[in-house]
Order: structure tokens, then sequence, then C-alpha cells
């Protein structure tokens, strides 16, 4: 019986622009992604027939990220067919009409419910896993067809390093990857729903648009101070006011010194940029203090990760690529 391990990596969106509502339902949306080095594990062992899933917590030293850890370090995803990881399998065993079986163990280590897409990087994984372990033979391209009907953010975590994203986020451009600048994450134990953030947004008076081609430059030019300056989500305002504990924690993560700091997705995950590990290290250590010294209210969990560089993207470089 063959055995595959796949790692399923975060993603953060360095801008998210957030556009009309389309006939389908759907959000027309312009991001910009970057995959980070904090990731789950997934093993995929094959079995005779059928699906079955475990989760396990994870080790975020090991998968990728320091931590610390205030709340809910031992909050899991179901272990059935309501997981990601598992519909995707189950759509890729319909797609190609095999008959054989896998058994999905995921170390979890993405925080839950974030808006770092750990979900579905699970499911990216369990696609890519299961076309080498079954020898498929299907392009990325193809495995994303299937992956768009697990959600709209798999086809990025099939691909992951550093991409301009559009439509629902499925057609996607790889851009090359900045250097592995270190990033803070702080995650309260409290979750948004997607849909019910998007509803807000679309209630407001006028959308918050944000530019991501001043972001690509800044990229392209490896230039952290503008990629901080640049950062920019649509969706913040309308979180931040869900839960307005965001809007103070953003400022300690801006006093304890990240250069710029941003929700990723629709939250409620807070992101913060730090040139390298040496001076991530100190502000993980301020922002640490600052979250010990709280005594009262919600208590964020902390993580220190990095860009990935390392891109699994390589055939897929200098050209837009659509799911
Ligand atoms: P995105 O950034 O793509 O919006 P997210 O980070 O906000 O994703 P996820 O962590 O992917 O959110 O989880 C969202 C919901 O999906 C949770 O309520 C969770 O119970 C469910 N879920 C199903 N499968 C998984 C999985 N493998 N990992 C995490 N959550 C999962």
């Amino acid at each position: 019986m063959g055995r595959i391990v796949e790692n399923a990596h975060a993603k953060i969106n360095l801008t998210l622009d957030v556009g009309p509502v389309r006939p389908d339902g759907y959000h027309e949306i312009h991001t910009v992604m970057q995959s980070l080095e904090l990731r789950d594990v997934v093993v995929l062992e094959e079995r005779p027939a059928g699906i079955s899933l475990d989760c396990l917590p994870g080790d975020p030293l090991r998968q990728g990220a320091r931590c610390f850890v205030e709340s809910e370090s031992h909050l899991l995803p179901p272990s059935d067919e309501r997981n990601l990881a598992w519909k995707a399998a189950k759509l890729l065993m319909e797609a190609v009409g095999i008959g054989r079986g896998v058994h999905i163990l995921i170390h979890k280590a993405i925080p839950l419910a974030a808006g770092l897409a750990g979900g579905s990087a699970d499911a990216a994984a369990v696609l890519r896993g299961l076309n080498r372990l079954w020898n498929l033979g299907m392009s990325r391209e193809e495995l994303a067809l299937v992956g768009v009907k697990v959600g709209a953010d798999v086809p990025f975590c099939l691909l992951e390093g550093t991409a301009e994203a559009k439509g629902i986020g499925e057609k996607l451009t790889p851009v090359p990857s900045p250097p592995p600048w270190s990033v803070l994450l702080l995650k309260l134990p409290v979750s948004v729903s997607t849909a019910a953030c998007y509803k807000a947004y679309d209630e407001l008076p006028s959308p918050i648009r944000v530019d991501a081609v001043e972001m690509l430059e800044a990229l392209a030019d490896e230039d952290l101070n503008q990629v901080a300056k640049c950062l920019g989500n649509s969706l913040e305002a309308v979180t931040m006011q869900q839960v307005p504990e965001l809007v103070s924690w953003r400022k300690v993560m801006e006093g304890a010194g990240s250069l710029g700091v941003l929700m990723s997705g629709s939250g409620p995950a807070l992101f913060g940029l730090v040139r390298d590990e040496c001076q991530g290290d100190e502000v993980f250590e301020r922002l640490a203090t600052a979250v010990k010294q709280e005594r009262q209210g919600l208590l964020p969990n902390l993580y220190l990760t990095r860009f990935l560089s390392s891109k699994g993207n390589d055939d897929f470089k200098g050209g837009a690529w659509h799911a």
C-alpha cells in the first residue's frame, strides 16, 4: 500500500480588492496571494476502497512557525465528509472514476477559520498527493478544475508561492516570490462568517477598493517598506466592526515593530511584516509580553513564520493560469 506526504501551506492576502457580486452570488475579487512556511502536513495512505480521515494537532515548530498559544490550541476541523480534504478526495475519485480508497491524516498547525486558507490548503494537498499516489498524470490545471469546486482558494493552494488572482480567485498569474521575509500572525479566538462579512461589505454606502498594481511593483522590486505601504483589504473595515478587539491588537502589532499590519482574507487573522528572523524574534517577544500582560478579554495566539520562498509552481511560472 502506497503512502504520500504533502505539505499544505497557509496563505495571506497582501492585497484583497472585492468588487461587485456576480450573478452566481460570488464576488469578483482581485488579490495578491502569498504562501507561508506555516503548514499542515497531510499524509495519504492507500486503502482498498472508500475515504477515511483523522485530524491531529500539529507541531507548529516542525511545521514552519514559532508559536505562542493562549487559547483553542486543540481546535480541529471535522473528521468526516464535511472536511474540505475529504471533499477534494471524493470529487477527484468521481472525476477519474477510480475504484481505490485512501486514508487521510492531517497534522493541523494552521489556525482554523482564520482567513489563512487552511482547509483549502489541505484540499489542494490531497489533490496533489492522490495525483502522485495513483499516478493519475493530471496537470495542475486539471487538478484546479476539481479544486475550485471545493473552494475558490484551492487553485492558488495547488500552485503555492506568490500569485495575482482574479475572478473568484481561480484566475491565477504566478509572479516571482520575494525574499523569505518574516511574518507575524495574530489569531484571536473568534470566528467570523465569510458570508456575513461579504454581506456587510455589500451594505456599505460605497465599496472600499484596493489597488494591486503598486503591490506587484513593490514585490518585483523586493522593496519590503513599499510592500508594507501597499497592503490593503476591502473586507478589513467590516470585520473590524464585528470584532472591535482587532483594532487594538492591530495597534499593538504596529507598536511592537511590524512594518505593516493587515487582516488576511475575511479574517480574523492579522499579519505583520518584518524584514528578517532576528527582527521577527524581537517583535514576537514584545507581542508575547503584551499578550501575557493583557489579563482580560480575548487573548490571541501568535505565530512567527516566513514567506514561502521555494515554490512548487516552477512549471507554471511566467503565464496566466486559469482553473
Ligand atoms: P479561507 O481563507 O479560504 O476563507 P479560512 O482560513 O477562513 O479559509 P478554514 O481554516 O479553511 O478557513 O476553515 C473554514 C471552515 O471550514 C471551518 O469552519 C472548518 O470547520 C471547515 N473545514 C473543513 N475542512 C477543514 C480543514 N481541513 N481545515 C480547516 N478547516 C476545515
